[in-house]
């Protein structure tokens, strides 16, 4: 999966290349939707162009789901599992944008970790409401409804709900351990055993790993009166919800209602998403490991719980392994970028994710239980590659590829490489022309 659609690029912001432009400069795409997520997309593409052109046929089928406005409601994803239920169609597992081979991720680990995502927290977003008799500003009573949302925020920005650490968190740190400094280390490996000490660990160490741990309430939108010397009758207020894993839209509710204690302010719920299911480690997952070990021999597997919300939610309805990974390294201030001003993705970077895609669908086992005897016999049946399967395996460790795949596959990327590097005036990415989303 991946999705076609961008957020807007804002007025004024510092972009060091033009956001639209596709401009190759000192090795890196730049431009908005290079990492978010046009790289995945093109990617996909042309791992899969370069199998056709191989006459390689999968175990399994392979279906390719491309959202067109997953930044503003997900629709399209919506309506593509409407017509896979319709075609009764249960992908063994979904694997969507989200993780990515993350470089200092976190403090203490020097290894890039490459963090798939099992489950997301659900995003809701919730308005407060008081009203009153507004006026004029020259005879004010006390506790108006400005006054009123404003204690509202205070109270709810200083009652964080409880942190915990939930078991995917557990098996990050746990994977994390041999990676860090020895008391951190005891720590991570040991956090199983010493949840609520991690847990206040975590929250301390800054806004980004204590989200990990809880159900967050981010103060976004205010609105109130118009002018300096008019008392506003009626004040909102939009506060975006991140539910967490094990909790549930109506337990965040409970604890917005009890922190803001306060009856005359309404409660209206604007977007209502539960958390997603968390996906197994099992076959699937392990799968997107291994290959990842084969690309990224240097990177860190492991599964995490993702704050952000992906298309990839809607595919829980007709499949229990729904993973979110984008097989492409990530600076901290490339991650920054997302979303943001300066998105760029590394030439390198791009063409390995390409590889790793390629390397998935090579990788994927046959489906025993499929009740369909034409796919079922199509996979006994397919035409391998032994000469390249051979060549993979006596390939010596740490060699990305062998002499045969080399042959292969260096053409295609030497030319893609040449395309890359003259598209000052071409539009490889298809950037340029775009129509970009409202931010979601
Ligand atoms: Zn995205």
């Amino acid at each position: 999966m991946a999705h076609l659609d961008v957020v807007p690029v804002a007025d004024g912001d510092p972009w060091s290349h033009p956001a639209f432009g596709g401009d190759v400069v000192d090795g890196r795409i730049w431009g908005r939707g290079t990492l978010d997520d046009k790289g995945a997309l093109t990617a996909i593409c042309e791992a899969v162009e370069i199998l056709l052109e191989e006459g390689f046929v999968p175990d399994r089928d392979v279906w390719l789901s491309f959202g067109s406005n997953e930044e503003v409601d997900g629709t399209s994803a919506r309506a593509a599992v409407a017509e896979l239920t319709r075609r009764g169609v249960r992908p063994w597992f979904v694997l969507d944008e989200g993780g990515a081979i993350a470089h200092d991720a976190f403090p203490g680990v020097r290894a890039p970790v490459a963090v798939i995502g099992v489950a997301e927290k659900g995003t809701t977003s919730i308005q407060l409401r008081a009203s009153g008799r507004g006026g004029h500003a020259s005879t004010p009573a006390r506790r108006g409804p400005t006054a009123r949302v404003a204690r509202a925020l205070a109270n709810l920005d200083s009652s964080p709900m409880p942190a915990r650490l939930v078991d995917t968190t557990v098996e990050m740190l746990g994977r994390m351990a041999p990676h860090v400094s020895r008391p951190l280390r005891r720590l991570f490996s040991g956090a199983g055993r010493m949840r609520p000490v991690v847990a206040r660990a975590l929250v301390a160490a800054g806004p980004e790993a204590a989200a990990m741990t809880r159900t967050t309430f981010a103060l976004t939108t205010l609105s109130g009166s118009p002018a300096h010397n008019v008392i506003a009758s009626s004040v909102t207020a939009g506060v975006n919800i991140r539910v967490m894993i094990g909790d549930t839209v109506e337990d965040a509710l409970t604890h917005v209602r009890q922190s803001i204690a306060d009856r005359t302010i309404e409660i209206e719920v604007v977007e209502r998403n539960e958390p997603s299911p968390v996906s197994p480690l099992d076959e699937a997952f392990e799968l997107i490991e291994a290959t990842v070990r084969e690309v990224f021999p240097d990177a860190i597997p492991s599964p995490y719980v993702m704050m952000a919300a992906t298309d990839s939610r809607f595919f829980t309805a007709i499949c229990d392994r729904v993973y979110r990974f984008a097989p492409f390294r990530m600076t901290r201030e490339q991650r920054e970028a997302i979303h943001s001003y300066d998105e760029r993705l590394g030439v390198d970077d791009f063409l390995r994710g390409i590889d790793w895609y390629r390397r998935l669908i090579e990788g994927l086992p046959g489906d025993r239980t499929d009740p369909h005897p034409e796919t079922r016999d199509r996979a006994r049946r397919r035409r391998r590659l032994p000469r390249l399967r051979r060549a993979r395996q006596r390939r010596p460790a740490g060699l990305l590829h062998s002499p045969v795949e080399r042959r292969r596959f260096e053409p295609r990327r030497a030319r893609l490489r040449r395309q890359l590097v003259r598209s000052r005036a071409a539009d490889p990415l298809g950037t340029r022309g775009a129509v970009p989303g409202p931010a979601g």
